[in-house]
C-alpha cells in the first residue's frame, strides 16, 4: 500500500482558502460590471501600485519595450515562438472537417469554426511569465481568431518588457498592462473602453483562475489552469538529485505549489528528502521554494509500478515528470495528466518555455476532464446537416414524427409531419 513519507496541507485547508479567494472575486466582479473602467482602474492601483488613464499600450510603447530587449533575449524568445507555432501548426492539421452520407440522402458534417475574439492572460505577479504569451497568442493566430488581445500585470510598475515584446511578436493585436481580477473582468465583461472577448485563456493565480471560472458562461474559458503542480514518478534508475531539481523547480513558483515524488524506493525517497534540503541551501528562489515545499511537498512511496499509475491517476497534475525503466508504459497507461515529461532528458522547465507544447495545463485536478491548452480549443466544432432527396426527407420524417409524439411535443411532430406530406406523399405511419 501507499505510504506517505511526507505529507502536505489537508484536504480542508486547501478548500477553506479556495472559498476565501471566490467570495474576493465575486465582488470585485460585480463592482467592474457595475463602474467599468473606474472601478479597473481602482483595483489596479490597489492591487498593483499602477496608474493610468488608459490601460491599452500605443505602438510606441511596445516598441520602447522591445528596445530594452537584448539582440539574445529576442533571438530566443523567435525561437520558443516558433517551437509553439510548428507544433500547433501539426495540431491544427489533425483537426479536419466533416462531411459523410450516413443514409442514403443524409449528408451529415461538421466545420471547425474559429472563435472571434479572445483575451489571452499572461500572468505575472512574481516573475514576468513571457512564455504564457507564446503558449496563448500564437496558437490563437494558428487557430484563425481575429481579435486576439492580450493582458498581464505591471512587473514593479510599469508594463514588463519582455512579456510586452513577447505579447507583440506573437501577434495580439491589443496588448494592455493590466493584471488579476481586473484583466479577467475588462476582458469578459468589458468596460467603456474595452470590447468584450469572446473566450479568456491563460493560466494565473488562485485569483485569476477562480475569476475565469466564475465568468464561463457569459464568456468561454480553455480550462482551469490556476496554480502550477508538479508530480515526479520516479524510480532507481534516476538520481536524487535530478528528483529534487525537478521537485523544486517548480516549488519556486509559489507558496501553495504542490510537489510531489512519487517512487516504489524507500532508498530514493529518503535520498530526495535530502537532497531537497541541500538545494534549497544554494537556490536563489528558495524563499518561495521552502514555504511551498513544506506545506505542499509529498513524498510517496509505492509497493509497484501500478500502485504508481494508480496513485499517478488519483493525484491528475498538471505536469508529470516520469524517469523510470518504464517510462513508455506510464505513457501507454497513465489517463489524468495535463502533460507527460518522459525520461530524464526533458523536464517539465522544457515544456514551460521552448520545447513546443502548450504550457497552459489543468490544475486542480481538472485532468480527470481536460487537456491543457491547444489550437483545438480555440475552435468550435459546429455540426450541419443536408437531406437532399424526397426518399430521405420522408423517411427520417416518418421516425421524427413519432418520437415527437412519444415526447408529446406536437409542434416538432408536425415540422416532421408537413415534409412526410410534401416529400413522401403520405400522413405518417403510425
Ligand atoms: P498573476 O498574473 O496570475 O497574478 C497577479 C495579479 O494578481 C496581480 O496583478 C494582482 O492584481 C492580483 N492579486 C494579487 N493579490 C491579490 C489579492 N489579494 N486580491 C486580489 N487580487 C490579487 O501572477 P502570479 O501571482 O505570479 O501567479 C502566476 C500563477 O500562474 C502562478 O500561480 C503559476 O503557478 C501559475 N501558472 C499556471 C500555469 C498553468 O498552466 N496552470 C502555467 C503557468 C503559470
Amino acid at each position: 500500500m501507499a505510504q506517505y513519507l511526507k505529507t502536505s496541507k489537508s484536504l480542508s485547508e486547501r478548500q477553506q482558502a479556495n472559498k476565501e479567494v471566490s467570495i474576493i472575486v465575486e465582488n470585485i466582479l460585480a463592482d467592474i460590471e457595475q463602474r467599468g473602467d473606474q472601478a479597473v482602474r481602482e483595483l489596479s492601483i490597489k492591487f498593483d501600485n499602477y496608474d493610468r488613464q488608459d490601460y491599452r499600450l500605443s505602438q510606441h510603447e511596445i516598441n520602447a519595450c522591445v528596445k530594452k530587449l537584448t539582440r539574445q533575449n529576442i533571438k530566443d524568445i523567435e525561437f520558443a515562438q516558433e517551437q509553439v507555432f510548428n507544433f500547433a501548426t501539426q495540431q491544427r492539421a489533425c483537426l479536419l472537417d466533416l462531411e459523410v452520407e450516413t443514409r442514403p440522402g443524409v449528408i451529415l458534417g461538421h466545420k471547425n469554426i474559429p472563435i472571434n475574439a479572445v483575451g489571452c492572460y499572461v500572468p505575472g505577479g512574481k516573475y514576468p511569465l513571457l512564455a504564457s504569451a507564446h503558449m496563448s497568442i500564437i496558437t490563437a493566430n494558428v487557430a484563425g481568431c481575429s481579435r486576439i488581445i492580450s493582458c498581464a500585470p505591471p512587473f514593479n510598475g510599469q508594463p514588463a518588457p519582455a512579456i510586452v515584446a513577447a505579447q507583440a511578436m506573437a501577434g495580439a493585436t491589443e496588448i494592455y498592462a493590466l493584471g488579476g481580477i481586473q484583466a479577467i473582468g475588462a476582458m469578459a465583461l468589458g468596460t467603456q473602453t474595452l470590447q468584450p472577448v469572446d473566450m479568456l485563456v491563460g493560466p494565473g493565480n488562485a485569483f485569476v483562475a477562480e475569476a475565469k471560472r466564475q465568468l464561463f458562461g457569459r464568456v468561454g474559458i480553455d480550462l482551469f489552469a490556476g496554480p502550477t503542480e508538479t508530480l515526479v514518478i520516479a524510480d532507481e534508475t534516476v538520481d536524487a538529485e535530478m528528483c529534487a531539481t525537478d521537485l523544486l523547480g517548480q516549488a519556486e513558483h509559489g507558496v501553495t505549489t504542490p510537489a510531489i515524488l512519487l517512487t516504489n524506493s524507500l532508498k530514493l525517497a529518503r535520498e530526495t528528502l535530502r537532497e531537497v534540503e541541500r538545494l534549497l541551501t544554494q537556490l536563489p528562489t528558495a524563499d518561495i521554494a521552502r514555504l511551498s515545499w513544506r506545506d505542499y511537498g509529498e513524498v510517496i512511496v509505492c509497493d509497484s509500478y501500478e500502485e504508481m499509475l494508480q496513485e499517478a491517476d488519483r493525484i491528475a497534475s498538471e505536469h508529470v515528470q516520469v524517469m523510470t525503466d518504464r517510462d513508455d508504459w506510464f505513457l501507454a497507461n497513465m489517463t489524468n495528466y495535463g502533460a507527460l515529461f518522459l525520461g530524464p532528458r526533458t523536464n517539465v522547465a522544457y515544456g514551460d518555455k521552448v520545447i513546443g507544447t502548450n504550457h497552459t495545463l489543468p490544475t486542480q485536478k481538472a485532468a480527470r476532464y481536460t487537456g491543457g491548452l491547444w489550437v483545438g480549443k480555440f475552435m468550435k466544432t459546429c455540426t450541419w446537416q443536408k437531406v437532399v432527396n424526397d426518399e430521405a426527407s420522408a423517411e427520417i420524417g416518418s421516425y421524427c414524427s413519432r418520437l415527437c409524439q412519444l415526447e408529446g411535443f406536437s409542434g416538432h411532430a408536425e415540422q416532421a409531419n408537413i415534409r412526410v406530406r410534401r416529400y413522401g406523399h403520405q400522413e405518417v405511419p403510425y
